[in-house]
């Protein structure tokens, strides 16, 4: 696939350690603290999404103490309030199984507990969640998850659940904004590219999966909507304004290429 800017009219967000605009109303918010992805040279990274009025914010895999700061500061200079937060799948959360994992999520569980903000995960791995983790954390920092499909949140930032995968973890969901020509939040269904200059879609490391050859037929099989044009997923570049025909060849790699071993 070509890369790169110019010709073919798409754009691949540029990699900064501080938070930086993707496109009107989506900010990127990188975690920086997620070592095996750093030393594999790929970003890790949270959204933030404005609603439709511009009042309220949806944080998306916003968990790190830094983003959490980061979350806080975007809040308060645009008078928003963060309404809930969309974790894509279970890993995101699992770190909290260990003490230092746990002590980098403390200040994101007492803020989404101290402001009522609703906390989004399919209920597969939301149920692998309450009884691997919430189960060990003490209950001033326990979280409760709600399904993310069909959620009435989700309605007011044109947003809606498109898929579910279960090849990664039982409850991968792919999330669609449907703003900006359609922009898909893939969790680690997909990961991003590891340059800015290139636009690609892999599958994460095999053996981070559940089964990579069920995330690679998902991936054949998945009907996606009409309108996509980028993809943000938790790790690697995110990429908007992609043509229907990029779209069609980073959807067909997906289910076609070969598992990677390492990142
Ligand atoms: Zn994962």
């Amino acid at each position: 696939m070509q890369s790169g800017s110019g010709a073919s009219g798409h754009h691949t967000a540029i990699a900064d350690s501080s938070p930086y605009n993707i496109c009107p109303g989506l900010v990127c918010i990188p975690h920086g603290d997620d070592r095996p992805a750093r030393e594999g040279g790929i970003t890790t990274q949270g959204y933030l999404v404005t609603s439709r009025d511009g009042t309220s914010v949806l944080g998306i895999d916003t968990v790190p103490a830094s983003v959490v700061d980061a979350v806080e500061q975007q809040c308060s200079a645009g008078g928003k309030t963060l309404k809930g937060v969309f974790i894509t799948h279970r890993h995101v959360m699992q770190s909290a199984k260990r003490p230092e994992g746990l002590h980098a999520q403390t200040r994101f569980r007492k803020y989404v507990r101290d402001n009522d903000v609703a906390v989004l995960v399919h209920d597969a791995d939301a149920a692998r969640l309450a009884n691997e983790v919430e189960a060990q954390v003490p209950e001033d920092l326990r979280l409760t998850f709600q399904e993310p499909s069909g959620h009435p949140l989700l309605k007011d930032f044109d947003m809606q659940v498109v898929a579910e995968l279960h090849g990664h973890t039982e409850g991968g969901t792919l999330l669609l904004w449907k703003a900006n020509g359609g922009i898909i939040f893939t969790g680690d269904c997909a990961m991003g590219a590891k340059t800015a200059e290139a636009v690609k879609l892999t599958r994460p490391p095999n053996f981070t999966s559940v089964s990579d050859d069920q995330l690679k037929q998902e991936w054949a099989d998945v009907t996606l909507p009409d309108e996509v044009s980028g993809f943000c997923s938790l790790h690697g570049r995110p990429s908007y304004g992609l043509s229907q025909q990029e779209v069609k060849e980073l959807r067909l790699h997906m289910g076609r290429h070969e598992p990677i071993t390492a990142i």
